[in-house]
């Protein structure tokens, strides 16, 4: 490869908001066959909204809350900013939470005002000893729609579950064709519940999920898909996507992500939109063909 023909490249890239690291991610990229994208953030705003609150039998809908949003008051994922910003908008005060615990890819424990909490997905419940009892069929609704449905747990019982909706971008799914026009495999890599994801996926004409998987299971999925002869680039926001866009032949961050993401990563998409994807690999076309 030519220094100046790189140069050219990543010069027009940077000025579409494509921002390439070096010469050996350009020339990575034109090879990439396959593209790993993480849901949330990535394909979705990543600013997800509470739609709905539902206490289970004997518990009131304003105490679930409050106690989701008092422990959720610690973390720094985008799911708990949605449940504090759900609880204030409707004029909530919160409570005090002690031990507060992030359980990765699962959710969160801790205690509010001395009671026992826990709140996350079915995961986490189950690690807990319990299951969804009669909300399973509505979680299951609620998941068709699209939606994360959280358990929240008082005491060792399910006292209810709220879930939060999480628009994808507006550029997603032209950008999905178009990638899917160039060649790539997608496969949609989510923490999130296999219905959830399947319900995102089907709107977006993506037809490879993996669901369920914790943030170091992004990394073995690209792994596997490496010793398969696929060439891999994974696409991800979140501080835990850092080591699997490490694995992965080119990382692909979004600008609007973690630092830490931006740091494994081969490409950082500015705007924090897929059609930078589009873009790097026109260029990367480009400047390969003109090399040889
Ligand atoms: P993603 O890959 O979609 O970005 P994460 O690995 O961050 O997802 O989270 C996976 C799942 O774990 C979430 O869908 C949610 O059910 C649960 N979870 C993670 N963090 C929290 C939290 N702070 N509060 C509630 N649930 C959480
Ligand atoms: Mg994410």
């Amino acid at each position: 490869a030519t220094p100046m023909s790189i140069m050219t490249a990543t010069g027009r890239g940077a000025q579409a908001g494509v921002l390439i690291k070096n010469a050996e991610a350009l020339e990575r990229f034109e090879k990439i066959d396959t593209l790993i994208v993480d849901k949330t953030g990535t394909l979705t705003m990543g600013k997800p909204r509470l739609v709905g609150i539902l206490p289970e039998a004997g518990h009131d809908e304003a105490e679930v809350l409050r106690l989701a949003a008092t422990l959720e008051k610690g973390s720094e994922h985008p799911l708990a900013e949605a449940i504090v910003e759900g609880a204030q908008e409707r004029g909530m005060k919160l409570g005090d939470a002690g031990d507060f615990e992030a359980v990765t890819g699962k959710g969160v424990m801790g205690t509010v005002d001395g009671k026992r909490i826990a709140l996350g997905n079915l995961k986490l419940i189950q690690d807990l000893g319990l299951d969804a009892g009669e909300l399973a069929d509505k979680a299951n609704a609620r998941r068709d729609e699209g939606e994360t449905v959280m358990f929240v747990v008082v005491e060792g019982r399910v006292a209810g579950m709220v879930s939060v909706a999480d628009p994808v971008k507006e550029t997603t799914s032209e950008a999905l064709k178009a990638l899917h026009d160039l060649g790539f495999r997608i496969i949609m890599a989510t923490g999130d519940n296999e219905r959830t994801a399947k319900a995102v996926a089907s709107r977006l004409g993506i037809d490879e999920i993996r669901a369920d998987v914790l943030p170091e299971d992004k990394a073995r999925i690209i792994r596997e898909l490496q010793s398969e002869g696929r060439s891999v680039a994974m696409a991800g926001d979140g501080v835990n996507d850092a080591p699997a866009l490490a694995q992965a032949d080119v990382g692909i961050a979004m600008g609007t992500g973690a630092d830490v993401a931006i740091e494994s990563a081969g490409i950082t998409l500015v705007k924090g939109n897929l059609d930078g994807i589009v873009r790097a690999r026109r260029l990367a076309r480009a400047t390969m063909r003109n090399i040889r």
